[in-house]
């Protein structure tokens, strides 16, 4: 049973923060907010338009201080807070809406707005204004900074930390997202190859669906609350 589970892995995906207002990556026309994601999310794009990836990236980053963390971001901080066994949440989100909620142990392996990356020097850093192409970082003076967000073909973050949770883990929930992005879409099958329960909560199914032992069908701010509450009672 699920609830015998002591080790947790939950990956969540931009469905999670989609009723707080948060667009999915690929809305309607397979745009995400009116770009082609080729255009935004891709270290050419960086290169060739710096001036529009760095102004989508000010805009989203912008548009975090007009939403507020769900039902079911609150849910999973609870979790967080009072489940005795190991649990990582990790997350493919760039807002910060699980750590508002409250999440402590929380990865963004796809890096996170409100961070800025040095392209020359490799420091990261906390960073919560607009960032123009050219900015200085404060650690090197290099005018390298660009935003802190792993694009199409980087390495996603924490990777080594993501596997050793995975190898161990006896319950895998993967929450609002699409399973096309990899390495996470893959996290299922790594999981239940080491003996894990796989549990999928989302909107629709989704490309993985068929790698689940259980697939529940409904929006996270539902879905997402009424698990958490069942695993705590057990
Ligand atoms: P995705 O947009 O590809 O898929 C979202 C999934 O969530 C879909 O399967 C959809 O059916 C489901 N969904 C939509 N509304 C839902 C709801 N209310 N409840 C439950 N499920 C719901 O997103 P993805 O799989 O996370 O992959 C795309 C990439 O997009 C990620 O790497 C992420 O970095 C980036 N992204 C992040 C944000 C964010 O930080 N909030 C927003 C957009 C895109």
């Amino acid at each position: 049973m699920m609830q015998d589970s002591r080790s947790i892995v939950v990956l969540t995906g931009a469905g999670i923060s989609a009723e707080s207002g948060i667009a999915t990556f690929r809305g309607p026309g397979g745009l995400w907010e009116g770009h082609r994601v080729e255009d935004v999310c891709t270290p050419e794009a960086l290169a060739h338009d710096p001036e529009l990836v760095h102004r989508f990236y000010d805009a989203r980053r912008a548009a975090l201080a007009r939403v507020e963390p769900n039902a079911a971001h609150h849910a999973l901080a609870r979790l967080d807070a009072e489940w005795g066994g190991d649990l990582l949440i990790v997350t493919q989100n760039v807002d910060d809406l699980h750590e508002r909620a409250g999440a402590k142990r929380l990865l963004h392996m796809h890096g996170e707005l409100q961070s800025a990356l040095c392209a020359a020097c490799g420091a990261h850093m906390r960073w919560l204004g607009a960032m123009p192409p050219g900015s200085a970082c404060p650690a090197c003076g290099a005018a390298a900074l660009r935003p802190d967000i792993v694009f199409f073909g980087e390495m996603p973050y924490a990777m080594d930390t993501i596997e050793r949770a995975l190898g161990t883990a006896d319950l895998f929930v993967s929450i609002g997202t699409s399973g096309a992005v990899y390495p996470a879409a893959g996290f299922v099958q790594g999981a239940r190859h080491a003996g894990a329960r796989t549990l999928e909560l989302n909107l629709e199914r989704s490309a993985g669906s068929a790698f689940f032992h259980e697939t529940r069908l409904g929006a996270a701010g539902s879905l997402v609350p009424h698990w958490v509450d069942a695993m705590l009672a057990g």
